[in-house]
């Protein structure tokens, strides 16, 4: 039987079908360096080098992608997540959310400028958490 799946970090999805796995590329959730399960070469391999998937991939790269600008930004791009909290198993793009808030960072700022300073270059990542329970699921550096 045929099941196409995909790893994203330490997070195996399965796909229903090929064509799945053509829109999660369109929508840029699996990128062409992820990990795609073959099921009739029954073998892990880049998304890039999948036959099935090479037109969706070129598409993109004819497109000036919004995610390659995000990118370039340094901010992540969106991947699928499964909860892990046994009672939510919710599974797709997590709900992504800056650390720190600014509103404290500008506290710490206005009287003591370094410690402000610290606050925001430590705090400057994201954290993704679970957008059905809130979980975290992982975050950024
Ligand atoms: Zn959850």
């Amino acid at each position: 039987m045929e099941e196409w799946k995909v790893r994203v970090g330490d997070v195996v999805v399965k796909a229903a079908s090929v064509e799945e796995l053509r829109e999660w590329v369109r929508e840029k959730r699996i990128l062409p360096e992820n990990y795609v399960f073959h099921p009739v070469l029954e073998r892990w391999m880049y998304v890039k080098e999948v036959e099935e998937l090479k037109a969706e991939l070129s598409n993109l790269a004819s497109t000036p992608a919004p995610f390659q600008r995000r990118r370039a930004n340094g901010t992540a791009p969106c991947e699928i997540i499964i909860c892990p909290n046994p009672k939510c198993g919710y599974q797709g793009p997590p709900r992504r959310l800056r650390r720190g808030d600014p509103a404290t960072g500008c506290l710490l700022l206005f009287p003591f400028v370094i410690p402000g300073i610290f606050y925001f270059m430590l705090r400057s990542g994201y954290r993704y958490v679970c957008p059905k329970c809130g979980l975290q699921v992982r975050s950024d550096n």
